[in-house]
């Protein structure tokens, strides 16, 4: 229970590897708010109150990562909620794939707005806190595609490499408190962001699910496996930790040597 007393934002939280994070946070005794930008509904309901089994306390909150505003309000409501946010972690995110030429401009704004713009607001927002309290774990889920390139995916490689750059000058400004701001680089995680492009690929070759998910994971990945969300969320467990203060301004990959092939 290292985390016991502590709270934690988790952005994009309501499936995939970012409801695997706020769980293992839970698990660690850190109250988690967990966010998405559907209205609070059934299904929301109950993975607070499977968090809040783990004897935290668990709030969700309806935030459009595109709008400012909205990011601001949901840090407020964590820091009434409870009392103050000790953990930030900015996961959020979407993809879309296309040649450059042909990239929509919808599609660009809307990918730099939640995968690169919204972790800014939210660190902008709970830092003054953090330094108020001369404590903070600030973790960005970035990509593999923060340190390399696919076809296709000007938006995503752009933004992710962003966050990586945002990662290090966040870690430098606060270096000397208490206040960490690190990344962790997923290769291929089996959530529905990944499972959508698998579909696409198979529609587009006329193959099935099962050998485009071979092909998508071998062509990149040595160890020729999906990670699981849950091993994305021991490495922010790692950051989290709060005596682990000497660790900032890098990154962890967690990507089956795909950046190192
Ligand atoms: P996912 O689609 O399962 O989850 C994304 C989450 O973000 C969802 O909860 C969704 O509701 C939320 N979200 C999206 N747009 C939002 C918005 N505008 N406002 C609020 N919430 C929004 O995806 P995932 O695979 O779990 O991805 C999580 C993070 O991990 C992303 O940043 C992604 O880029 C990164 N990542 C994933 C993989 C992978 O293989 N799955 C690999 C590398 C990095």
């Amino acid at each position: 229970m290292k985390l016991k007393g502590l709270s934690a934002i988790v952005t994009g939280s309501t499936s995939g590897i970012g409801l695997s994070i706020a769980t293992e946070l839970a698990k660690e005794g850190c109250n988690v708010m967990i966010n998405g930008h559907r209205a609070a509904g059934e299904g929301t309901e109950q993975q607070r109150k499977s968090l809040e089994a783990y004897g935290v306390k668990c709030v969700y909150f309806s935030a459009d990562l595109g709008n400012p505003e909205e990011i601001r309000a949901m840090v407020k409501a964590a820091e009434s909620a409870f009392g103050q946010v000790d953990i930030l972690v900015n996961n959020a995110g979407i993809q879309f794939t296309a040649r450059t030429e042909e990239f929509p401009d919808d599609k660009w704004n809307a990918i730099i707005a939640t995968d690169l713009s919204a972790s800014f607001y939210a660190i902008k927002a709970v830092l003054p806190g953090m330094q108020q309290r001369d404590f903070g774990r600030i973790i960005n889920i970035a990509s593999a595609h923060g340190l390399v390139a696919s076809v296709h995916k000007v938006a995503y490689v752009s933004a992710k490499h962003g966050m990586l750059g945002m990662t290090k000058v966040v870690a430098i400004e606060n270096a000397e408190q208490n206040i960490t701001c690190n990344a962790v680089c997923p290769g291929w995680v089996d959530t529905p962001l990944v499972r959508k492009q698998i579909q696409d690929r198979a529609k587009e070759n006329g193959t099935t699910e099962q050998e485009e998910e071979m092909k998508l994971v071998g062509e990149k990945q040595p160890n020729k496996r999906f990670s699981s969300p849950e091993a994305i969320s021991k490495a922010v467990l790692y950051f989290a930790d709060p005596d682990n203060r000497y660790t900032t301004g890098t990154h962890l990959s967690v990507d089956g040597g795909w950046t190192s092939w």
